[in-house]
């Protein structure tokens, strides 16, 4: 070869070496412009070039305009990342069932990560059912526990009214009542005030029950209770004595104002019609009432239960008051001479 064709064929090598490795591009050598094998090589080249460049771009959508072996082997190469593109978007979409068995190493790395993803998706999923039955069950046992602590409260309420209250007529029971009448007592004694205590009892009240029966005899009780509920204060207390007697405080009451607030209640359940069936019945009453105020506690009989003392006074005065029935007696109204009568 001589040294001018040398020279050629080092243009040439050149030009092919800086398509291959430098970034810079060579257009075809001057002398071989009209040179078609030339021209052909380097289009061929460039083009290698571009497809490459896109691929390393991730375009796996550019034309590859090669024919041979390597036109070949990067169609190839394209057809394979556009099918794994596919897979990856595929088990994105939830789909598990993707391998790739063409790809050597990779297809090995895709599909050992999908099965693992299936496998951590299937546990996790499993978690989560074992995590609602618990929260299920839990908001179960909570929701039994809540009917049982309310079924207690009930009960415990239950208790409570049957402690305090009389279970025929609703109003406070004997044992309730002197509780709460004591603690007015030491309130009068402690801090003054006047209260009136009543003793209320149902006149010919056996007569009643032989007349019209046990039952009517309750029903008659019950509408006493609730007429005597209804024509006090709120601060005022009823109560159930025993059998057809009840009780009454009217606190920060003298015995003066007391009488009229135990007239009323007489005469409103003297005219009160008592429904029994078809036929109306009717009952009185007959109330003894006595007084206490913070003076009277030197000369109490039983100074250390006060109230009994009281209820003994009106109780007194309910004697009193059974001589004529229908009556309200005042046990301070009472003379000595009676009075003495009336403790025999
Ligand atoms: P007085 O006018 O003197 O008070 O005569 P009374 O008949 O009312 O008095 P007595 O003490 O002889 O009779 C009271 C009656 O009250 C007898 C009893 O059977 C009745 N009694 C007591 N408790 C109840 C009750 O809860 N229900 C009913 N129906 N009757 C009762
Ligand atoms: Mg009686
Ligand atoms: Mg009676």
């Amino acid at each position: 070869m001589t040294e001018e064709e040398l020279a050629l064929l080092a243009q040439i090598v050149d030009m092919v070496r800086s398509l291959l490795t430098a970034p810079a591009i060579i257009g075809v050598p001057e002398q071989f412009a009209s040179n078609e094998a030339v021209a052909e090589l380097h289009t061929y080249l460039l083009e290698t070039r571009n497809v490459i460049t896109s691929f390393s771009n991730g375009d796996f959508n550019v034309k590859v305009p090669l024919k041979g072996s390597i036109g070949g082997l990067l169609k190839n190469l394209q057809a394979n990342l556009r099918h794994m593109t596919w897979q990856v978007q595929m088990v994105s979409k939830g789909d598990f069932t993707q391998r790739v068995d063409f790809m050597g190493d990779f297809s090995e790395a895709f599909n050992k990560m999908v099965v693992q993803m299936d496998a951590t998706l299937r546990e996790l999923k499993a978690n989560e059912e074992k995590l609602q039955k618990l929260t299920n069950d839990l908001r179960k046992e909570i929701d039994v526990r809540f009917k049982v602590e309310d079924a207690l409260r009930r009960s415990h309420k239950r208790y409570q009214e049957l402690a305090l209250k009389d279970p025929l007529t609703g109003i406070n029971n004997r044992r309730n009542f002197y509780e709460i009448a004591t603690k007015e007592i030491k309130r009068i004694q402690r801090s003054g005030g006047v209260a009136t205590i009543g003793m209320l009892d149902v006149d010919h009240f056996k007569a009643f029950n032989d007349t019209h029966g046990h039952l009517a005899g309750d029903s008659c009780l019950k509408i006493v209770a609730a007429k005597m509920t209804d024509m006090v204060r709120e601060v005022d207390t009823v109560g159930r004595y025993g059998g057809e007697e009840f009780i009454i405080l009217l606190p920060q009451t003298s015995v003066r104002d007391g009488y009229k607030v135990a007239e009323r209640i007489r005469t409103e359940i003297a005219s009160t019609p008592i429904l029994i069936d078809k036929d109306v019945a009717s009952v009185t009453v007959s109330i003894g009432i006595t007084e206490i105020s913070k003076e009277d506690f030197g000369k109490i009989e039983n100074s250390k239960d006060p109230l009994a003392s009281l209820i003994n006074e009106a109780d007194l005065a309910l004697y009193n008051a059974k001589m004529a029935r229908n009556k309200v007696t005042v046990y301070q109204d009472i003379n000595e001479s009676v009075l003495d009568r009336l403790k025999d």
